[in-house]
C-alpha cells in the first residue's frame, strides 16, 4: 500500500465530502467506519475509485493497530463521532468511547507512523457560553450533568489527549472546533436542524422550532468547513494548535426557519415545541486565529448555503 491519507468517519457527512475532495485531488485515501451514524450510501460515488480503501472498522478496537494498510498512513482525520444531538444521546458511552479511546488510538497511530493528525473537536467544549464570540482562549461554560456532557465533555478529553500527544510525544496534532456544518449530505433523519428544517420545508410539514427560536447558531457551509480542515493538515503553523472552524455570521433559529420556509417557497407553518435540556442559547465563533494562521475565512453565505441545501434535498431522499 502507498502513502495514503486516513479518514475516521468516512462514512459521515463531513468525512464522505473530505473524502470526494481529497481524492479530486489525487490523494489516496483510506475510509475507516463502524456505520453507526454514516451511511455507506455516502460513499457510492467513490466506491471504485483506485484511490480509494473503505474498511468497516471500529477505530475503538485494537485491531486497527493490526491493519497492514494503515502503515504507510502519513495523515489522519480523525472524524468518527456522532455529531448529531439526537445520535448522541441515544449511544452516551459510546460517544465517550469513541472521543476518548478512539482520539487516543488514533493519535497512537499518528505517533507510531510518525503521521500529523486533525481531531475534530467541537464548539460544544465552549457549552453554554459566558463569552460571546467564542475565541480559543474561552475556557467555556460546559457541565457534567445533564444529556450533552457525553459529547461535550468527552471532546474535551479529546483535546486534552491531543495536548499530551502534543507536548510528550511531539506528534504533530491540531485541533479544529467546528461549529455547526451544514449542506445537502445530512440524513433526512439525522435531526440537526438544517436538516430538519429543509426537510419538513420541502415537505409542507410543520417546521419544529425547539423553544421560541431566539438561540443563536452559527452555520458553516460543508465545503468551507472540509477547505480548513485540509488547511489545518498541510499548515505547519496549526501544529499543536486549536483552531475555530466556523462562519461568524450568526442568525436565530427562528430566523433561520423562516429563511428557509421563503426559500424552498413553503407552504409550511412554524411551530414551537419544548427546547430540549442544556440547548445552549448562543453560538458564534472568533475566526481571527483561522485568518492569521491558515488565510482561512467561509465564502459561502448561509442562503446561498440553503438554496443549495434545499435544491440538493429535493432531488435525492437521504433517508437512513
Ligand atoms: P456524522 O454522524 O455524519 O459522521 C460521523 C461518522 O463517524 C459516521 O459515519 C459514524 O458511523 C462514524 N463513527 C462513529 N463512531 C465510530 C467508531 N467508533 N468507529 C468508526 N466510525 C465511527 O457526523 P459529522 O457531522 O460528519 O461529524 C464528523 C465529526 O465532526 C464528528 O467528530 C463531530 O463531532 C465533528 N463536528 C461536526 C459538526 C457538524 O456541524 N457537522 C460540528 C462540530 C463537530
Ligand atoms: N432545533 C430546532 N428544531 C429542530 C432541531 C433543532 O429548533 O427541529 C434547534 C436546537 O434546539 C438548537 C439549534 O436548533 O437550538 C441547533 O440544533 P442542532 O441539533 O442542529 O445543533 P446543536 O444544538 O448541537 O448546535
Amino acid at each position: 500500500m502507498e502513502k495514503n491519507t486516513l479518514i475516521t468517519g468516512v462514512a459521515g457527512f463531513l468525512g464522505s465530502s473530505l473524502a470526494k475532495d481529497l481524492l479530486r485531488k489525487g490523494l489516496t485515501v483510506i475510509g475507516l467506519d463502524n456505520l453507526s451514524t454514516g451511511k455507506i450510501q455516502n460513499l457510492d460515488s467513490i466506491m471504485t475509485h483506485p484511490n480509494f480503501f473503505y474498511f468497516y472498522a471500529d477505530v475503538c478496537s485494537p485491531e486497527i493497530f493490526e491493519m497492514k494498510e494503515l502503515v504507510k498512513t502519513e495523515e489522519i482525520y480523525h472524524l468518527a463521532s456522532p455529531a448529531s444531538p439526537k445520535f448522541y444521546q441515544t449511544t452516551p458511552f459510546k460517544t465517550i468511547e469513541v472521543n476518548t479511546l478512539g482520539t487516543k488510538n488514533m493519535l497512537k497511530l499518528a505517533k507510531r507512523n510518525s503521521a500529523k493528525i486533525v481531531y475534530t473537536s467541537t464548539s460544544e467544549v465552549y457549552g453554554d457560553p459566558e463569552v460571546h464570540p467564542q475565541n480559543e482562549q474561552y475556557s467555556g461554560s460546559v457541565k457534567t450533568w445533564g444529556p450533552r456532557a457525553c459529547y461535550d465533555e468527552s471532546k474535551r478529553l479529546g483535546e486534552v489527549f491531543c495536548f499530551l500527544y502534543y507536548t510528550q510525544h511531539g506528534v504533530k496534532v491540531k485541533v479544529a472546533r467546528l461549529f455547526n456544518t451544514y449542506s445537502f449530505g445530512l440524513r433526512n433523519d439525522d435531526g440537526r436542524v438544517i436538516s430538519n428544517f429543509v426537510t419538513q420545508a420541502i415537505n409542507n410539514e410543520d417546521i419544529t422550532v425547539y423553544g421560541d427560536g431566539k438561540q443563536t447558531r452559527s452555520f458553516c457551509y460543508v465545503s468551507d468547513t472540509v477547505n480548513a480542515l485540509q488547511l489545518m493538515m498541510e499548515k505547519e503553523e496549526a501544529n499543536g494548535e486549536i483552531i475555530n472552524v466556523g462562519n461568524p455570521d450568526e442568525f436565530s433559529v427562528l430566523a433561520i426557519a423562516k429563511m428557509i420556509k421563503k426559500l424552498a417557497n413553503s407552504s409550511s407553518n412554524i411551530t414551537f415545541n419544548p427546547l430540549p435540556l442544556d440547548d445552549p442559547r448562543k453560538r458564534r465563533p472568533n475566526i481571527d486565529k483561522a485568518k492569521r494562521l491558515l488565510g482561512w475565512e467561509p465564502k459561502v453565505s448561509l442562503e446561498e448555503g440553503l438554496i443549495n441545501t434545499i435544491n440538493a434535498y429535493r432531488k435525492n431522499n437521504n433517508n437512513g
